[in-house]
């Protein structure tokens, strides 16, 4: 039991882990875990990964922190090199996922104040995971999430995912609409892949509409998917804005929206900011995952380690009863079940290995990029012992 100190939002937390060093970590009892949930996405290097250590030692002996009222070298370089590997303009820095959203949400409003629009509106999706903070907890599509919360900001309107079908009704029936945001994979809502020409239908009816597409690749991003951004598996796609945090950091908090075109112009001086956002360690360290990335191939890696993981899960899952689908995308791997089965979390903990489930009947793998062959040969053997078993039980 956490301390009652504590607000108690986490619920009962049963597992207490104390180091880690790559794809491991260690309880208080000494006891070794496999780590195929990251942080939930977030240290997607593995643990303590000496590039990122050095890093952060070094600027923690050099500077930490001095605000935004002054110029930041390792922001501007991080800046300077995530505009590059995206094909964006410029980029805000955020210390969450949750608020680099909300400076994408604030661009959109932003550009529908100056269009003169009295209630600009956001199309957002069922399922979609944007955050915790007001404005992201409306734009996510889980009631659960919005419950107790009244009153929400106004300003979003809600389509199923992927389906182009009902956002081109909405454009029909609004004239008030000025962006979509959207995952490229849902990821808490149970890693949901739309269609292969989601993205690209939906760039084609913004470039239409005079609309944003604005894509949340807090999760997806960072070399997860199998790229550095999910939406560069399309040949020649750019979004308007694009947000992520999770994996940039790998472990320190950092996030960053970045804009192309009409929408990086949108934000003047004393429009936003942040305190912390952008700060010498948080960018050091982010830079440090960014250059780690490349030298050790690992976006390449998590393309291949996510075919080889799928492949042989559907191989040894294949028949079995209550197993609805096994799907991924690079290291987002989701195994749908029939039934709820958030009790498969503790039975793999048991076994030493550490998973998620999302969405109630969704056991999520988000596992480091940084894993062996036989680390990921064992998650699959693992994670389908154990999906065999619970199939059996539940017969
Ligand atoms: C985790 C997540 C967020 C929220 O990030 P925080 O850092 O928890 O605020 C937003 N969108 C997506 C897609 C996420 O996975």
């Amino acid at each position: 039991m956490a301390t009652p100190a504590l607000m108690q939002n986490y619920g009962n937390r049963t597992l207490t882990l104390v180091r880690g060093e790559g794809n491991y970590v260690w309880d208080d009892n000494g006891r070794r875990y496999l780590d195929a949930l990251s942080g939930i996405a977030v240290c997607g290097l593995g643990h303590c990964h000496p590039a990122v250590t050095q890093a952060i030692q070094e600027q923690a002996n050099t500077l930490l922190h001095v605000s935004n009222l002054y110029n930041i070298p390792p922001q501007e370089q991080l800046a300077e090199k995530l505009v590059t590997q995206s094909g964006m303009d410029n980029v805000f820095f955020s210390n969450s996922g949750a608020e680099a959203n909300e400076a994408a949400i604030k661009l959109a409003r932003k550009l529908g104040n100056q269009r003169g629009l009295a209630c600009p509106k956001i199309v957002v999706t069922e399922g979609a995971f944007h955050g915790r903070t007001l404005a992201t907890l409306t734009a996510t599509g889980n009631p659960k999430v919005q419950e107790g919360f009244a009153p929400l900001p106004e300003g979003f309107l809600r389509v199923p995912y992927n389906d182009v079908a009902a956002i081109e009704k909405l454009a029909a029936e609004h004239e008030d609409i000025v962006a979509i945001l959207v995952e490229p994979v849902q990821g808490e809502g149970g890693i949901r892949i739309p269609d292969a020409d989601y993205l690209a239908r939906l760039r084609a009816l913004c470039d239409n509409q005079n609309w944003l597409l604005m894509l949340d690749e807090i999760q997806t991003a960072n070399g997860r998917s199998g790229k550095l951004f999910a939406y560069q598996y399309i040949d020649g796609l750019l979004p308007d804005v694009v947000t992520t945090a999770k994996g940039l950091g790998n472990g320190v908090p950092i996030g960053a929206c970045l804009a192309r075109g009409e929408a990086a112009a949108l934000f003047s001086a004393g429009t936003h900011g942040s305190t912390f956002g952008g700060n010498p360690l948080a960018c050091r360290a982010g830079l440090a995952v960014l250059e780690t990335l490349e030298s050790e191939w690992l976006i390449e890696r998590a393309a291949s380690l996510g075919t080889q993981l799928v492949d042989q899960l559907k191989a040894e899952l294949a028949g079995c009863a209550h197993v609805v689908d096994i799907r991924g995308l690079g290291l987002l791997i989701g195994i749908e079940l029939d039934r709820p089965c958030a009790e498969l979390v503790d039975l793999a903990r048991e076994q030493g290995l550490l998973i998620n489930v999302t969405a109630g009947n969704v056991l999520r793998l988000l596992p480091p990029l940084t894993l062996s062959d036989e680390e990921c040969g064992q998650i699959a053997t693992t994670v389908a012992a154990l999906v065999r078993e619970f199939a059996q039980q539940a017969a």
